[in-house]
């Protein structure tokens, strides 16, 4: 009798040995009515009442059956396969390996492999590619080229094609991309699967120039083909051709699958296109995706990031199941909005509904205490997750701890904190220090923090710009010069700020001091109105976020010409009034244009939505959803 004791997992305990009958004694009755594990559950009573003894039942079709459907009746039909007498037969082995394969112990589908030879079992195409997809699962190189070799001995194996494209699929995953490509191109037939293995293959490395080429080349594309190259472009930061692609597929008539869509939700997150990601959002619907956790979380993001929260929260609440990452994606969701308070809230949900927290969970709910001002809750988060969760806290979590020192006003413990990390802090975790100092005007705290930004990242003009802010504050405008000669010196450029907002479909551009929109004197005209009465609110322009040097008026024609300001001018001009504007910034906010923006939202009754380098910020009624601090 064959066992699978050697196995590591998967453990059992025989409960009653039993030999099957041969299929002339089963009782035709009983053999013949099921094929799936709820019918044989069913079959097994009925075999109970009628009190016929159990070796009636066909043990090898049962276990077959019961093992494809892992992991719920796996286990049963491994008892039966060890209790079996009769297990010479190919499609019982394929299908524990099958089962196997896809397990999280995957090494047991080739240790099962091992008994299968050894006791000279038949085996077929489809035994080797459950066995090389353990391989790939496990890249395990040096066995996936004994099963090729074996292959390679097999003559009607030799040009079986979908024994073929599991082999190029396990080269690839093993990280062979070479031998993979050579496979491929040797193959002297090859169906769509060939083609998509080796598109999404390139495509995972971000090798898109390869990938597009052979797209191009393929003979006929599936949905699988066009999504393979759409990920590829949105996981390879070039989210505008992964939309331009998911666009032409439509085009010729493809329907979009789960995967694609949740690909092109990512670049329409990237991009803030909510007017396609709210298109995409209605297809998956009509099409039932709202079922698929993944798709969920997707649009949850996508929502997020395109500043729309109370929708992401009505898909969150619309979830049938949710998973840690719906839960963390929209905790950080509520802090990054400013509503420190509902990610608070959902977390104690999460945790009561019995989910564990991880890492991002973490990261979230530290920065909604931060946002809130909550020091002590925030210190208690950040003890509880090495103490109750065993999570390590990483950077991130280190400077959201700087972060809410640096808020709080607590300067110096924020510096202390700093020294005694236990990891090398980087320029994010200085950069928060350098934001606290910002706030609470601290010229000495700014200077510690921008001597280590200055070598941990020399070249961001944006430190800079912030602590020559600081030194304007407490009016030092020798020290600001001197900030201006030390940017000249190392030859930091200042990165030019630029702003997007999507009307219609169509994503307009704004960069800095720009003069060659063609709508730009309609702008200035809407914009020199809406000064007019932003200076009788008491509005003064905050010129010392100018670096330059040059006068007064100058500088004030500067900030009036800043990105945000722009492209909030050209929205409220080209939509109907109550609508809410949606802007996307490379750069952080400044200082100018977010006093700015407070007034302009008041004027005008409009919710003005800003996504900065960092955070949200939802000016409404002459309030910012930040409570000035960003
Ligand atoms: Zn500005
Ligand atoms: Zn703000």
């Amino acid at each position: 009798m064959l066992s699978f004791a050697t196995l590591s997992s998967h453990q059992f305990t025989p409960v009653q040995k039993i030999s099957t009958h041969s299929p002339e004694d089963a009782d035709p009755k009983l053999s013949t009515h099921f094929s799936t594990p709820s019918q044989i559950k069913q079959l097994h009573a009925q075999l109970l009442k009628s009190g016929l003894p159990i070796s009636t039942l066909p043990f090898p079709q049962i276990a077959a059956i019961c093992a494809l459907d892992y992991p719920s009746s796996f286990s049963y039909a491994r008892q039966i396969f060890q209790l079996s007498t009769d297990t010479s037969e190919t499609f019982l082995w394929n299908s524990h390996l099958q089962s196997l394969s896809i397990s999280a112990t995957p090494a047991d589908a080739l240790a099962l492999f091992v008994r299968l030879r050894l006791f000279n079992v038949p085996f077929d195409e489809f035994t080797l590619s459950f066995v090389l997809n353990a391989c790939s699962k496990l890249s395990r190189l040096y066995v996936g080229r004994a099963i090729h070799a074996l292959v390679e001995k097999i003559s009607f194996l030799r040009s079986n094609v979908y024994l073929l494209n599991t082999i190029v699929h396990m080269y690839a995953c093993c990280g062979e991309m070479d031998l993979a490509r050579m496979l491929f191109d040797r193959m002297l037939m090859r169906d769509v699967v060939s083609w998509n293995i080796m598109i999404s293959q390139l495509a995972k490395r971000g090798e898109m120039e390869s990938a597009r080429e052979l797209f191009d080349l393929m003979p006929e594309k599936s949905v699988r083909s066009w999504t393979a190259l759409i990920a590829g472009y949105v996981q390879g930061k070039n989210p505008h051709e992964g939309i331009r692609l998911f666009e032409e597929m439509q085009e010729i008539g493809l329907r979009p699958n789960e995967v694609t869509v949740v690909a092109v939700l990512a670049a329409c997150a990237d991009l803030s296109e909510l007017d396609l990601g709210r298109r995409v959002h209605e297809y998956s619907d009509r099409c039932g995706f709202w079922k698929n956790v993944r798709v969920c979380n997707t649009l949850i993001d996508m929502y997020i990031k395109c500043g729309c929260i109370e929708t992401a929260r009505k898909v969150f609440d619309g979830m049938v199941d949710r998973t840690v990452v719906s839960w963390s994606a929209m905790i950080s969701g509520h802090a990054m909005h400013g509503q420190g308070k509902k990610a608070l809230e959902l977390f104690s949900r999460m945790t009561q509904a019995g989910l564990q927290p991880n890492g991002i969970t973490f990261v979230g709910l530290l920065h909604a205490c931060s946002h809130m001002g909550l020091l002590e809750e925030g210190r208690r988060f950040f003890a509880s997750m090495t103490k109750d969760y065993g999570i390590m806290p990483k950077i991130e979590h280190y400077g959201c701890m700087v972060d809410l020192l640096s808020r709080a006003g607590l300067l110096d413990e924020a510096r202390e904190f700093i020294k005694n990390m236990p990891i090398k802090p980087n320029s994010v975790v200085w950069g928060a220090l350098l934001g606290g100092a910002r706030v609470h005007k601290n010229v000495e705290i700014g200077e510690e923090a921008i001597r280590y930004l200055v070598k941990l990242d020399p070249l961001n003009d944006g430190y800079y710009v912030v602590q020559s802010n600081i030194y304007a504050t407490a009016g030092r405008y020798d020290d600001v010069a001197r900030m201006r000669c030390i940017m000249r010196e190392r030859g930091v450029k200042k990165t030019p700020g630029w702003s997007t907002i999507s009307l219609d479909g169509i994503m307009h551009k704004f960069v800095a001091g720009d003069d060659d929109h063609p709508q730009l004197p309609e702008i200035e005209e809407r914009w020199n109105e809406l000064l007019h009465e932003m200076r009788q609110r008491g509005y003064v322009p905050n010129t010392s976020v100018v670096l330059l040097d040059m006068d007064e008026v100058e500088k004030e024609k500067v900030v009036f010409r800043h990105s945000e300001k722009l492209a909030v001018v050209f929205g409220l001009m080209s939509t109907p009034p109550g609508m809410p504007i949606r802007v996307m910034k490379n750069l952080r906010v400044c200082d100018d244009c977010h006093a700015a923006l407070k007034l302009i939202s008041e004027i005008t009754r409009r919710e003005l939505i800003i996504r900065d380098r960092n955070r949200f910020h939802c000016f409404k009624d002459g309030t910012c959803s930040c409570n000035g601090y960003w």
